[in-house]
């Protein structure tokens, strides 16, 4: 059985512990919430600094060629490919993930109806998700479904492999699911997607910075991810968007704007979009919030010398499989049921448990107490483990006021009952 000195021996016998010094923290607090919003690594505000009163300042519109400012999205592309299995010049940085993943089901329908005469449209009308999936996804689908005349079917992820036949054009699908943590075969169910002449979109939102991902290893076809959780990229970061390279210069994406043209800067009145992934640009680059992006996945490629990945990786299953440990040992009884596989390889960085009365209250009283998890309705305690700042004996302190808050019953407050915009 675990106590604290064990966790603190833990965490003197880490090799990555180091890492946690990139990042600006507050002392006392317990953040498990680096899946909605990455904390600030310290590098971040001089470099915005800089960029702000040097090179808009003082290098203005000069700063676009001289600080590199135009290459930016696909700098940054470059250094995310390292983290996801994806090569260089595969993947850009730009917009959302929620416009990003717009452009790549769109350019997915688009090849499907090309590529499969015989087997076009009408005839492949099914696009298919998980009925679990982060709802801008399932918007963002059902809205390219009723454009396209397509339905979009929602399935449970045990559905996913039988329900695939040859009228499904596009499976699309979060790799790490936001609620659960349930992780997907990704290589797996791409090859069951294909096998029927689907195609097969990958939403890393919960995975790039999280798991070790490799997108051409399972040979997908698109991924689009998310720049402010894992990644540490600040409030809004812009996102990314990979596409295969057997896809490179033959999709079409309906935002064709001029910086993803061939020659932005020869001004045609015509578009013609850039070899590969580079027409996945539509507008100019939000230059401040790349900077930040810039240092939030700097903080992760710091890894690399210490295993990258493999082994955060292996830290995160350590960390949610003690969390889930202690959980059940210190807190049994008090109405907790663990919604997130217990296989940790089914499981992504996050660990949530579900309660019947009280779950918003409980995570209310517990940020108070200086634990910062998220509420995610109807009836999810939600808790996400950052390998890089988190620490084992963080997630004893974390259990021991969870338990805290719920022996003493401290949620029923009245305070903590009232729901906020942002939960
Ligand atoms: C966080 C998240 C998003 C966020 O999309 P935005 O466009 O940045 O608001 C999208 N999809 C998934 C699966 C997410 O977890």
């Amino acid at each position: 059985m675990k106590d604290k000195t064990s966790c603190q021996r833990q965490d003197d016998a880490d090799r990555l512990r180091g890492l946690r010094d990139q990042f600006q923290l507050n002392d006392g607090e317990i953040y498990l919430d680096g899946n909605s919003l990455g904390v600030l690594p310290r590098a971040t505000a001089a470099r915005v600094q800089q960029t702000v009163a040097q090179e808009w300042g003082q290098g203005l519109i000069r700063s676009w060629n001289d600080a590199g400012w135009i290459d930016l999205p696909q700098r940054l592309g470059d250094k995310i490919a390292r983290l996801v299995g994806a090569a260089r010049g595969e993947l850009v940085v730009a917009d959302s993930t929620s416009v990003n993943l717009y452009k790549v089901m769109s350019a997915a329908l688009g090849l499907v109806a090309a590529d499969a005469p015989g087997r076009t449209r009408p005839g492949r009308t099914r696009i298919l998700s998980e009925r679990s999936n982060f709802p801008t996804d399932l918007y963002i689908a059902e809205g390219l479904a009723r454009q396209h005349g397509m339905t979009l079917e929602l399935l449970e992820p045990d559905e996913i492999p039988d329900q695939l036949d040859d009228r499904v054009a596009v499976l699309m699908l979060t790799h790490v699911n936001y609620r659960t943590g349930r992780m997907h075969d990704m290589a797996a169910l791409t090859r069951a997607a294909h096998d029927v002449g689907a195609l097969a979109v990958w939403d890393l939102a919960h995975s790039a910075g999280a798991v070790p991902v490799d997108l051409n290893g399972a040979g997908a076809d698109f991924a689009v991810g998310c720049g402010y959780k894992y990644l540490n990229g600040g409030p809004g970061a812009p996102a990314f968007v990979w596409a295969h390279a057997r896809h490179a210069d033959r999709m079409h994406q309906p935002l064709s704007g001029w910086m993803g043209h061939a020659a932005p800067f020869q001004f045609t009145p015509d578009y013609q979009p850039a070899p590969g992934i580079d027409r996945y640009l539509c507008g100019t680059p939000a230059l401040l919030s790349m900077t930040a992006l810039e240092c939030g996945i700097d903080s992760v490629l710091a890894a690399e010398p210490l295993g990258g990945m493999q082994a955060l990786r292996e830290k995160s299953i350590a960390l949610t499989g003690l969390f889930i440990e202690l959980v059940e040992e210190r807190c049994a009884g008090h109405g907790l049921t663990l919604v997130s596989p217990r296989d940790p390889a089914l499981r992504g960085s996050q660990v949530c448990f579900a309660r019947e009365e009280g779950a918003y209250a409980i995570v209310q009283a517990l940020i108070e107490r200086g634990v910062i998890g998220d509420f995610r309705a109807p009836d999810v305690l939600r808790f996400g483990f950052t390998p890089l700042y988190t620490r084992y004996a963080d997630v004893w302190e974390a259990v021991e006021r969870l338990h805290q808050v719920l022996a003493e019953g401290l949620w029923r407050e009245a305070r903590f009952q009232r729901l906020a915009a942002v939960t």
